[in-house]
Formats: C-alpha cells, sequence, structure tokens
C-alpha cells in the first residue's frame, strides 16, 4: 500500500476519504469496486490495536458480500446462534436478545463475533484489488481544502475534522459512562473457561455491571462499568481487574490481551452534508455498544452512500441525490442508539428504586427482542426497508445474482413484459410479495425498496 504522497504529485480523484478504520476502508471497497478513482488517508500506519467491535450483524454480512469480501470475513469470524441475556446475579433473566440457528432474512447468520483489527485488515487488502484505490497510511489531513477530489467523505471517527468544517450540529441522546474493556485469552483446557457462557452476557450487578462476551478463538470480552470512586488511571491494572470478574475466571485460567477505559457516549450529528463535504460512521454518530452496533451503523451509512456517489459521479445522477443520504440515515441510525440507551438503563441501574423498578418491569420473564429493522427515514414500508435475500433456484444467494444495480422482483408474469435498465428476477421472494401484498418491488444496490408495484 502507498505511503504518504505529496498531493500536488498526483491527479485530482472522484472521492477522498479521510480516514481508514473500518467505515473509510468499506467505503473506498465499495467506490473502487465501481471504478471511481479514490484516495484514502490515515493518519497512522497501523490499524487501531485497542478493544473495540466485536460483533456485526447479518445485514453487514451481507454489505461485505456486496464488496466481494464475503468469504474472507466469514472464515475470519464466527457466527453465533445464541443472541444475548440479561441476568441478575441470581441468576434470573430479566430480557434476551433472541439468537438463531438459521441464516436470517439477509441469507446470513444475524450475529458474527471478531477481533477488530483482523477485520480492518482484511478490507485494507480488499483494496489492493482496486488500482483506483490510492491508500495514504502515516498521512494526517490537517484541512479539507488540502484533498483535490470531487467529494470529500469524512470517515475520521469521534473526533472528525470534517465534521468541523461542516459545521454539524450535535444531538445528546443522553448516555455517557466510562466502562473498563478488556480482552483476555483464554485457556481452552481451563474447566472455568468451559463453563463460560456461550451466548453474551449482561450482568445486571447493581454492585458492579458487566458485559461478558464470547468473541472468537480463545478471546473473550469483559466490559466493567466503572462507579463513582473508582479511579480510571488504575482500572487497567491486572490487580483491579481480576478480582473483579473472579466468578469467572483467574489469572491462572487467562491472560490478559488488551485493556482500556471508554467513555461510551450516544450522540448523532445533524449535518452530513456541505456541498461536497460528506461524513460516515462515527464522524456522525457514537452509540454505548450495548447492542453492538456501533460499526454497524457506520457500514451501513458506506452502503448507503457508496450506491449514490457512483450514481452521481459514474452515471450522471442529480448530485441532489447525495441531499436523500442523511435523511435517510440519519432516523435510522437513531433507532438503533436509542434502543442502545434503553438497553444501558436495564444494565446500567445501580440505584436501588431504578434496579427495584427494573426488575419489576421484567419480572414475569420472557421479555425478547431482535436487532431493530426501521425503515428509511421520509419513506413508507415497504418502501424504504431492506429486501430479504433469497437463495435462487441455481443456488445463489440473490444480491450474487444482481451486483450494483438496481433489480425488480416480483410476480413471472407481470415481469414478463418489461424490458428495463435493470435485473429482473422474476418469482423472487414470492413469500415476501404475498405477505407485503405487493405484485412488485423495486431494489436499489443497497437493496433497500425503492419503489412497489402494488
Ligand atoms: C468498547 C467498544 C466496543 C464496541 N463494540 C462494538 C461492536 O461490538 N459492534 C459494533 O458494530 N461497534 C462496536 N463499537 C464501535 C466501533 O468500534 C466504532 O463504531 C467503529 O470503529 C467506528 O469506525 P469508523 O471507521 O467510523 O471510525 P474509527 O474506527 O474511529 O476510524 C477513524 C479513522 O480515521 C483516522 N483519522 C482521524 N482523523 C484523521 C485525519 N485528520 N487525517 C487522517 N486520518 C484521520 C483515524 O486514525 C482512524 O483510523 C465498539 C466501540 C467500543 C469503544
Amino acid at each position: 500500500m502507498g505511503g504518504p504522497q505529496l498531493l500536488t504529485d498526483v491527479a485530482p480523484s472522484d472521492v477522498a476519504i479521510v480516514g481508514c478504520g473500518p467505515v473509510g476502508a468499506l467505503l473506498a471497497n465499495l467506490l473502487g469496486q465501481a471504478g471511481l478513482a479514490v484516495d484514502i488517508y490515515d493518519r497512522e500506519r497501523d490499524i487501531y490495536p485497542l478493544p473495540r467491535a466485536v460483533h456485526f450483524d447479518g445485514e453487514v454480512m451481507r454489505i461485505f458480500q456486496s464488496a466481494g469480501l464475503a468469504d474472507r470475513i466469514a472464515a475470519a469470524t464466527r457466527p453465533s446462534p445464541y443472541g444475548a441475556r440479561y441476568e441478575e446475579p441470581s441468576g434470573r433473566t430479566l430480557l434476551v436478545r433472541r439468537g438463531s440457528e438459521l441464516p436470517g432474512p439477509h441469507g446470513w447468520s444475524g450475529s458474527w463475533y471478531f477481533h477488530q483489527p483482523e477485520l480492518e485488515r482484511i478490507l485494507r487488502e480488499g483494496l489492493v484489488r482496486f488500482p483506483n484505490v490510492r491508500v495514504h497510511l502515516g498521512h494526517e489531513v490537517t484541512s479539507v481544502d488540502e484533498l483535490d477530489a470531487r467529494y470529500v467523505v469524512g470517515c475520521d471517527g469521534a473526533r472528525s475534522l470534517v465534521r468541523r468544517a461542516i459545521g454539524s450540529r450535535q444531538v445528546d441522546l443522553g448516555l455517557h459512562q466510562p466502562w473498563l474493556v478488556v480482552d483476555v485469552l483464554a485457556d481452552p483446557e481451563s474447566p472455568r473457561t468451559q463453563a463460560l457462557p456461550l451466548h453474551s452476557l449482561q450482568f445486571c450487578d447493581p454492585a458492579r455491571p458487566m458485559t461478558l462476551v464470547n468473541v472468537n478463538g480463545r478471546r473473550r470480552r469483559w466490559e466493567i462499568m466503572l462507579l463513582p470512586g473508582d479511579d480510571p488511571a488504575r482500572m487497567t491494572e491486572p490487580e483491579i481487574f481480576w478480582p473483579m470478574i473472579a466468578r469467572w475466571l483467574g489469572p491462572e485460567d487467562a491472560e490478559i490481551e488488551r485493556s482500556a477505559v471508554y467513555t461510551f457516549h450516544s450522540v448523532v450529528q445533524e449535518g452530513w452534508r456541505k456541498g461536497r463535504l460528506l461524513l460516515a460512521g462515527d464522524a456522525c454518530h457514537q452509540t454505548p455498544p450495548f447492542l453492538g452496533q456501533g460499526m454497524c451503523t457506520g457500514m451501513r451509512d458506506a452502503s448507503n452512500l457508496a450506491w449514490k456517489l457512483v450514481s452521481v459521479v459514474r452515471d450522471g445522477a442529480a448530485d441532489s441525490l447525495l441531499d436523500t443520504y442523511e435523511s435517510e440515515r440519519l432516523p435510522h441510525a437513531r433507532a438503533f442508539i436509542e434502543l442502545a440507551v434503553r438497553l444501558g438503563a436495564v444494565i446500567q441501574a445501580t440505584d436501588p428504586t431504578a434496579v427495584a423498578d427494573r426488575n419489576r418491569r421484567f419480572a414475569a420473564g420472557g421479555t425478547s427482542f431482535d436487532f431493530p429493522q426501521p425503515g428509511l427515514g421520509g419513506t413508507t414500508p415497504p418502501v424504504g426497508t431492506i429486501f430479504p435475500q433469497p437463495r435462487l433456484p441455481d443456488g445463489r444467494l440473490m444480491d450474487d445474482a444482481i451486483g450494483q444495480r438496481f433489480a425488480i422482483v416480483g410476480e413471472t408474469e407481470l415481469l414478463k413484459h418489461l424490458r428495463p435498465d435493470a435485473v429482473l428476477l422474476p418469482g423472487v421472494g414470492r413469500e415476501w410479495l404475498v405477505e407485503k401484498k405487493v405484485r412488485a418491488a423495486l431494489l436499489r444496490p443497497d437493496r433497500y425498496i425503492q419503489a412497489v408495484a402494488p
């Protein structure tokens, strides 16, 4: 991959991306695949090493599929059928996020566990496929004016420079709380390792709320809420960490791989676009990780934005198409963050009145939920929802048959008479069409529904 270059030496690109974290790297793959000239910059040479994302969902795996990377990513990640449980220290279950053995509506398992640096490495290696994508690592962008590109996308994380240039307005969704995050490598031979839960555990102990995640291989993740009186500077010390998880493991069962204290935030930005400047990922929203959806939300931004940039830059669509990016994505992202904040209130409760109230609400047991599937902002379902991905009679997943194009699914008889500039899939998704009482649906390249024929 290329080192820093003098920008005066290079031809202007269609799109400059600031930040080669997961969102920027995915966007560069999607644009590179469509043939756009892309320059992507990251101030760091190496991938961020501290513990962050461990989970993505089935829709995100489907986006990796569209970038031609699903097989490599599936080989480096672990699908999980186990879901998540919110439990009191007594073992009583308050709340369940359902899991499933079967591929979900996206044609893939609904939950995948991974090591973020490994995922980012695969995304970066994917860029080598495209001579039209130039990667500039070790290059800090200090002003958007230095970027000679038709569009500039800030995938530059929570402290985004591009966001400052846009002047976005921050909306606070209420949750800001420091947590200790520790990844350990557990000894697979230890009986205590073998006794760890396979599902994600939200341990709702008012004395010390924690999350325990079965990541992949030997890796297990503990996230531990800081309480008043904790010294954040000392929390990563082994003498402090091990006693807190003594009921599960000790230093004789596992070694600490890495640890950090983060303050989890819940914010969205208003103003994802100003002229040629756009934002994606943590640059325009941040969520506490209780749903494992922060990066996922950014990946959906990249998928939404990529086909619109391709339509404008390559296919001559009106630039105003890019104005639909924020109006569609912001309410969608906000739905995930607001649910994460509500789940945060369940697990983070420490005040006795709040704990008693919580326990009363969930006393009956049996409360369960799935990841939300909201529609895009400004649409009325089924328009603006994502179309499922069935397998075709020839065994292929539907999206592989479509490629990066528009498609029409619908009744065979109806589609027989069409001669459109889109892929036709007669008879595909019949169950969905019947359920929604429509005869055909027009799918965008990101597989969200553009229109239906009643
Ligand atoms: C403890 C924890 C657990 C999490 N768990 C999950 C989870 O399970 N699932 C999930 O989906 N998400 C999770 N997340 C969130 C996820 O890690 C982030 O949402 C994701 O990393 C954001 O990706 P990004 O590409 O938008 O930004 P980042 O990953 O922050 O990348 C931004 C990049 O931009 C670069 N950059 C910044 N400024 C400049 C500049 N001026 N010039 C050049 N380069 C620049 C940075 O070096 C960086 O590489 C978790 C986060 C934390 C902290």
